[in-house]
Parts: C-alpha cells; structure tokens; sequence
C-alpha cells in the first residue's frame, strides 16, 4: 500500500493565516506523520501557487517581475513551514521547469483525446494596458441594482453573477477607462463529455466522504459546463495548444496537476529521470496507490470534479482519488478571517505568541471536522494549560518522576498486575484502536480524543491506585504497576507524535528510546518494551503553561508581534 498525501497549494500572495493552515497543510502533515509513524509507505506534497491574476496585476501595480515577486515569497513560506514542523517530502513551486512540462503534455493529451475544444468568445480590452482584462478587473453599473462599483463577474451589492457585457458604463480597474469589446479565441475543456463517468466514480467509491458526494452530486445534477482553461495573462504556462500564442493555461487548472508533477519531480530528483519516472507510476498509475486531498470545503468542486475529469480526459490511467478530506471554515473570534480589517492571527505571527507544538495540537483539537468551529483565545488557553499541560503532560511527568526518585531511574518490572491494572491496560489499547481507526478515516480531531482519554484514564487510576502509598506496603505492586505506566506513556508519546512532533522526541530520549522515534513505531505503541532494568533519564516536563496573564494581554501581544513581524516579511507579502 502505498499513500500520496496532497494538501491544497497556497496561493502565494499572502501569508497563510491558521484558517488556510488548519484543514489543508497541517492536517496533511499530521496525517503523513501518523501513516510513517505505522511504517506505511507515504509521500507528502504540495507547493506554491503563483500564476495568475492576482499577482501579475500586483507585480504590474509595482512595476516588478512576478517572478521576482514570487521567489521572495516562496522563500519566506518554505521557512515557515520549515518551523511549523512539517514535513513535506516536496514543497516545490508552479514555476518547477518539471511541472511547466507536465501541464503542457497533460493539456495535450487532453486536446489528442477530444476534449479540448476552441471558440471565440467577447472579451473586455483596455486599450490603455494593451490587454484583456479579467472579468473582475471590470468595474460599472450593476444593470439590476445600480450599485455602482460592481465587478464584472459579480456585484457585491445584490449578489447577481455577472459578465462584464452586462455592466453599465464598464471602466477598467487601472486606468479608468472604458474598454472595448472584442472577439478573442478560447480553448474549453468539455465537462459535459465527462459528466456520466464522475458520477460513476463517485458513486462506486467507496471512500469518498458523503458530504463530499452530496456536494458534488447537486452540482452535477444541475449540469457541468465547458470551463474556459485558457487566459489572456502573461504570467503563466504557455497554452501549448495550435493556434494558442500569448495565451497561458488557467492557473486553476494547472495547479491541480501540481499534485503529480511534485510528485514526479520528487522522484526525478531522487533517482533520475528513467528510474524516477517508474516511481512516479507507482503512486499515479497503480492501483495499491492511494491519493489523500486535505482541503478547504471551498475547494470540493476542483478537486472532486474538475480534477477526476482531468485525469479521466488524459487517458493515462491515472488513479482517481482515494480520499478527500474536507475540513468546514474556521472562524476567529467569531468573525471571518480578513487581511484588511486585521481578522486572526497568520502563521509567522502565531510562533511568537506560543510554542509550535501547542499550536499544532489546538489547532487540531479545533479542526473543523463536520461543522464551523470557532477559534477563541480562551479556548486556545484552555487547550494548551487544561489539555496539553494538566491532563497529558502531568501525567508523563507524574510517572516517570515517580520512577526516577522512587526506583533510581530504573524501571522496576512487571512481577505481577491486579485486575485494575490489566482493566486499565485494556481500556488503553481500546482507545488506541478507535485513534488508529479514526486517523486512517483522516478524522483527526476525532482521534485527538482518544488520546485525552487515555491521558485521563490514567490520572484517575494514579489516584484510585496511589503508588505512593502502595510502595510501602509491596514494592513490587508498586513496580509492576509504575512499569505498566512507563509504557503506557511510551504509547501516549507516539499517540502525540504526529501533532506534537518536538514533545514527543525529546520524551522519547527522555526514555532513552533512541535518538528519534524510528518510522513504525506507532505499530507497537502499547507492546510493554520498556523492561526491568532499563534506565531512564531526569524528567523535565514536556510542556509549560501559557502565563495567567495570557488573556488579559494577547491582544496587545498581538500588536507588537504584528508589527515586528511585518518589517521582516519580503515586501510583497507585508500588510
Ligand atoms: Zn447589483
Ligand atoms: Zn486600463
């Protein structure tokens, strides 16, 4: 079995805020840890994504190259994530010569295939900038309502969807000016041709979440469309269509093939471009490989229509994906997150307020599996002081304190368990079934409870079973029952290891397990290995609290930590 982890790819003209970070890369990130923790053959990608609009206007606004633009801001991304602790195999760019090629054998694969077609269609023109302008860089009348600042794919005041013919006295974005309108050639991919097979697909799948399938199922009901997937910009691929000059393919469409091509390019790094290659169809084109999409529900039509159409039209036999992990919104203080009103908290921002291991485990305790969640600093102070501090990390610091002062470091040995000893033993392995289970199901925050259960299962048996009274009657009662403990907090640690990656290593050489915690683990998390004899080093604790004073001064902690965040963001991305 082999497992490709594939998180959506960030759009590189902002840095990502925790609602970007929660449901697509970090999520992702605890998945690939928790499958190489139970020694699968995983490979995690993703990467930037930086053609399009967006950025060719704001490089333009600024009179820079995009590229210049983009190199800075992935750089600075690529560290963060670095420092989020998570481990891509490849986080690579658009801009990878590797991927550029692959879109345009893909797309003409497509084309050879019949379904890609071309038309003419009317398009807005500035005369000014000597280009096509993109439907929202059209501003006028809406013809509805009169709003007089509506785009020309939507006005905001009564909601219709527009195209930019439709608007009274159109302007362009830029200049002001009025531009004309004139014919220029598209090239459409034919949906409608593939309808009937995604349906198939997504109704014989057997994995595929239900509110992913209802979604999908409502849309096709109403009829998929030909989406353009050819654009006027200049900062993009090259349509490598006949006929297609100074046209770029639709950056929706191109990153999507991202998912492949890291994959590819992952491996052409690794073992050149013959061997590479075979590796690639390993994951792409064999039927033990399973692809994991974590995305925001935002994303579902993309990656649970648009993307299986795709890899059907190219004939290639590419494998359609297994899962698609969609997380709901996330909220921040029960408002939506927003650059420009200042909303939430980005992720260069969040490492200077706490820890990144906390970060990583409310964020997941707060994965908004099923329903909206709300982020609150409360929350987040209970989580990391009540959660992460008192229930798990107490426990591990009771427990091997106790064995330190009481035994002299070495662990005692089982001589013999009472029956609330093995009762507890098997409360514990139950947990740990239902996490195994819910984190294959990619139910993460589901899972996040079986470990605060195991945690509590085993504060209230340290003060049913009081080992320190216990000692002074038999001490190897006491023994047994504290080496039973010692191993259950091995298995807790490797429970915590894909959220709490830091934590959970350095509590692994607190145990003197190793160095680091060796892939397949997880797989004998509660076997009792650590035995009598075996020496453990002086216990620190594995986590601190946040200051009491944490609520009453985070919102000025933001402030300061805002501003001196943004001096040192590459230019592009400062707020
Ligand atoms: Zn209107
Ligand atoms: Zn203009």
């Amino acid at each position: 079995m082999r497992w490709l982890i594939c998180s959506a790819w960030p759009y590189i003209n902002n840095v990502p805020h925790l609602g970007t970070l929660v449901g697509s890369l970090l999520s992702a990130d605890v998945f690939a840890r928790f499958l190489r923790l139970m020694g699968e053959e995983a490979l995690l990608v993703s990467g930037s994504d930086e053609h399009g609009t967006p950025i060719e206007v704001e490089a333009l606004r600024l009179g820079v190259d995009p590229k210049k633009f983009t190199d800075e801001s992935h750089r600075y991304i690529v560290e963060l994530l670095k420092k989020w602790e998570l481990s891509y195999d490849n986080y690579t760019r658009t801009e990878n010569p590797i991927h550029k090629e692959f879109v345009q054998h893909f797309m003409n694969k497509m084309l050879e295939n019949g379904y890609i077609f071309s038309r003419n269609i009317v398009m807005p023109y500035c005369e000014n900038e000597k280009m096509f302008l993109p439907d929202r860089f059209v501003e006028g009348v809406c013809p509805f309502c009169g709003y007089e600042y509506a785009r020309g794919d939507q006005c905001d005041k009564c909601g219709t969807l527009l195209d930019p013919i439709d608007l009274i006295d159109p302007r362009c974005v830029f200049c002001g000016f009025r531009p004309t309108f004139m014919s220029t050639k598209h090239w459409f991919f034919d949906l409608p041709k593939l309808e009937d097979k995604v349906r198939e697909w997504l109704k014989n799948s057997r994995t595929i979440d239900e509110n992913v399938k209802t979604y999908c199922f409502s849309l096709l009901d109403k009829g998929l469309k030909a989406r353009s997937i050819t654009r006027d910009n200049k900062w993009g691929i090259p349509a490598p269509f006949p006929g297609a000059e100074g046209k770029t393919i639709y950056v929706w469409f191109e990153a999507l093939l991202g998912y492949l091509s890291a994959t590819l390019e992952y491996f052409i790094k690794e073992f050149g471009r013959e061997e590479g290659l075979k590796k690639f169809y390993d994951y792409w084109k064999n039927a033990d490989a399973r692809t994991v999409y974590f995305i925001g529900k935002d994303n579902i039509p993309f990656h649970a229509i648009i993307l299986p159409a795709m890899l059907l039209a190219s004939g290639e036999g590419y494998v359609l994906p297994y899962k698609i992990s969609a997380t709901e919104y996330l909220m921040f203080e029960g408002e939506k997150f927003s650059k420009s009103k200042g909303i939430g908290v980005w992720i260069d921002e969040a490492l200077e307020i706490a820890d990144v291991d906390y970060w990583r485990f409310a964020l997941m305790r707060l994965r908004p599996e099923g329903k909206d969640v709300n982020f609150t600093w409360r929350e987040f102070y209970r989580i990391v002081n009540t959660e992460l501090n008192d229930d798990i990390g107490n426990f591990i610091h009771r427990v091997l304190t106790f064995i330190y002062s009481r035994f002299g470091a070495k662990v005692p040995g089982i001589k013999k368990l009472a029956s609330e000893d093995e009762e507890l033993f098997s409360i514990v392995k139950h947990e740990f079934e239902e996490y195994k289970n819910r984190m294959y199901d990619t139910r993460i925050k589901q899972a996040t409870e079986n470990i605060l259960n195991v945690a509590r299962e085993c504060n209230a048996y340290l003060n049913r079973r009081e080992p320190w009274k216990l000692i002074k009657l038999s001490k190897d009662e006491a023994g047994s029952v504290m080496t039973l403990l010692v191993n259950i907090v091995k298995g807790l640690g490797l429970m915590l290891a894909p959220f709490t990656p830091k934590a959970s290593t350095k509590l692994w050489r607190m145990l003197r397990l190793g160095d680091e915690i060796p892939r397949g683990a997880l797989r004998r998390a509660f076997e009792i290995e650590i035995q009598e004899g075996h020496i453990i080093e002086k216990p620190m604790p594995l986590f601190r609290k946040l200051p009491e004073d944490f609520l009453s001064t985070i919102n000025a902690m933001i402030r300061d930590v805002r501003k001196r965040i943004n001096e040192r963001r590459p230019p592009y991305l400062r707020f």
